[in-house]
């Protein structure tokens, strides 16, 4: 396989498309955002050597190999690619459900990363196809998004059942374990409390960790108390209070407020401003555009009881944000993106932009977007830009610590040290 890719490399692509697996790539002048705790590095060097980061630092530090091809990113910023804790991959093809195979999770894939974000981690709705594409990531030659897969959302009526399910998970190779603890704002029923300590259970037998989907801060602080490992979800019913702040913090779990998901519930009832966005409408499909801007569709969300409730959700949730960084707890960039209305890569900036609103600074935007999010998935060689890590990164025009916007002027995506494909 290494061969054929040295092979294809030297007939086909020019320095600026080169893949890693040919030999070395050092980018040179950069400002560097490493993702790490680390502030912004000045005229940086990056080497990347098989796809993986070999050196990174200040150019009067690093020895740029003789056989490098030099990249002049002069005025640019590098930033480590995007980490999606919380998205779904796969199954929706415009705003239809039900279309799950190895292509339209292929171009999904390939869609995120064209916007920067170089990892899912796909928190349920993940088939055989998403499994084998997970499975086969681990290669120099790698040009779109990785893939990290749940399986199911767990369900199931008893305890036996519900062993049987996250066994069953567990046996395909998931990531993670997903579980829905809400009663969709009093439409559906709660998962009882005995059955979801008999599934926390049984994800730490199989040595998974646990990402639950909730709405109340009960049950986030029972889950907490439990000892589940991720709140995929803002808490959407109430402020939270410092004994929820302490106890996240004493248990050292991730937060992931997917606030870009409660955009979706209700911000169709109207005209979007990011219809107008070139950045957005240079990915979607005109048709889908047009469909959610049909009168009686607008219409059905303005008079939906769950979007308006999920409207004033969102209010919360931001202000949880503010709060729960306020009092240092981990928070980690998600989206719940992939379902009709949530759009990949497009939503991935938008909750940035959004974390930045919600009283977060930019450069903690970013950690909690890249190193952060890869701790919190426990993929600990990717997030960061590290010696030993694979070379994911996004080439900026203008730096997104000073204008958290910025992440919108991509230059270019490196994906195991491969341009992604425009
Ligand atoms: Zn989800």
């Amino acid at each position: 396989m290494r061969k054929i890719l040295i092979i294809l490399s030297l007939l086909t692509l020019s320095a600026v498309t080169a893949t890693a697996g040919e030999g070395t790539l050092a980018f040179v002048g950069a400002r560097i955002i490493d993702g790490t705790a680390a502030e912004p590095m000045e005229d940086g060097v990056v080497v990347i050597t098989d796809g993986r980061i070999r050196a990174v630092g200040p150019r009067s530090a690093v020895t740029i190999p003789g056989d490098a091809k030099l990249i002049d990113v002069r005025g640019k910023t590098i930033m480590p690619g995007l980490v999606n804790a919380h998205g779904h991959v796969g199954g929706t093809i415009g705003l239809e459900g039900g279309h799950y195979n190895t292509e339209n999770l292929l171009n999904q894939l390939s869609l995120y990363a064209r916007y920067g974000v170089t990892t899912i981690n796909s928190l349920g709705g993940d088939g055989e196809e998403g499994f084998a594409l997970r499975n086969s990531q681990y290669n120099n030659d790698l040009n779109r998004a990785r893939l990290f897969v749940a399986g199911s959302v767990v369900t199931g009526d008893s305890e036996q059942a519900i062993r049987a399910e996250v066994n069953r998970n567990a046996d395909m190779g998931a990531n993670y374990i997903k579980v829905r603890v809400d009663d969709s704002l009093g439409a559906s029923e709660k998962m009882p409390r005995d059955l979801f300590d008999a599934l926390l259970d049984q994800a730490h037998i199989r040595r998974l960790p646990l990402a639950v989907h909730l709405f109340y801060l009960d049950d986030a602080k029972y889950i907490l108390e439990a000892g589940a490992d991720m709140v995929a979800h803002s808490v959407r019913d109430l402020t939270v209070d410092e004994a929820f702040i302490n106890l996240f913090k004493e248990k050292d779990k991730c937060y992931v407020p997917t606030v870009t998901r409660e955009v979706s519930t209700f911000v169709y009832e109207s005209e979007p401003e990011f219809f107008s966005d070139p950045y957005f409408l240079k990915e979607v499909d005109p048709a889908v555009i047009e469909e959610l801007r049909g009168p009686e569709r607008q219409a059905r969300m303005r008079n939906s009881r769950s979007a308006q409730g999920y409207k004033k959700g969102l209010d919360v949730a931001m202000a949880n944000i503010g709060a729960l960084y306020k009092g240092g707890v981990k928070i980690a960039m998600g989206t719940d993106t992939g379902l009709p209305g949530r759009f990949q890569g497009y939503f991935e900036q938008m909750e940035m932009h959004m974390m930045v609103e919600a009283g977060m600074s930019p450069m903690d935007v970013i950690r909690a977007s890249t190193g952060v999010a890869a701790a919190c998935i426990n993929q600990g060689d990717i997030g960061t830009l590290e010696p030993g890590k694979w070379a994911d990164l996004i080439v900026l025009g203008a730096n997104p610590a000073e204008d958290i916007q910025n992440t919108k002027t991509i230059e270019s995506v490196w994906i195991a040290g491969n341009r992604v494909p425009e």
